[in-house]
């Protein structure tokens, strides 16, 4: 037998033998198949809980993600609706103030007797000087007591110098 190489000692010759190795190595492999197969077989049902268990836990997964993916993009086009439609609403409410001609007969202007807050700016001009804390009890100059509401909220009644009023002529 020719010698290739000095992997091991060969327990006659006393020299190394490769394939004696060869034969150590098949020997070894063959151990170990059996062991993995009598493992498998033993443990068959274990590993098959095992395995269901791991791609169940993996399926759950994907779905709670495809869930948080929805709710995301559900929150995500709720938010947008709803800053749009905030715009679209501020955009109404500052045409919708724009239309006052501040002629202040809502205010009382017309019958002698307006509420203390409103200031005049020049001749047929008005401002109110709580206009953004307006709507609630406030007073007349003489003392009477009254509740300032939206102007929508009363242009189906009159009051004096109504026909002045811009929102009255545009209805
Ligand atoms: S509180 Fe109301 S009624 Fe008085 S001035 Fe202002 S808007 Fe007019
Ligand atoms: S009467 Fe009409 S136009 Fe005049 S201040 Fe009041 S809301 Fe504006």
């Amino acid at each position: 037998m020719e010698l290739t190489a000095k992997i091991g000692m060969h327990p006659l010759k006393e020299t190394t033998c490769v394939d004696c190795k060869n034969r150590l190595i098949s020997s070894m492999l063959l151990s170990l198949e059996s062991f993995i197969v009598i493992v498998m077989i033993r443990y068959y049902d274990a590993f098959l809980q095992g395995l269901n268990f791991f791609l169940g836990g993996v399926y759950r997964l994907i779905l709670y993600w495809k869930k948080l993916k929805c709710f995301m993009l559900r929150m995500d086009i709720k938010m947008e609706e709803t800053s749009r439609y905030n715009q679209l609403q501020m955009k109404h409410s500052q045409e919708w103030e724009d239309i006052c001609i501040s002629c202040g007969g809502c205010c009382g202007v017309f019958d002698g007797d307006p509420c203390e807050d409103l200031i005049m700016i020049e001749t047929g001009k008005y401002y109110c000087r709580t206009y953004q804390d307006r709507f609630g009890m406030h007073k007349t100059l003489s003392g009477k007591s009254f509740r300032c509401v939206p102007v929508r909220n009363v242009l189906d009644k009159s009051w004096p110098g109504d026909m002045h009023c811009s929102y009255k002529r545009k209805i």
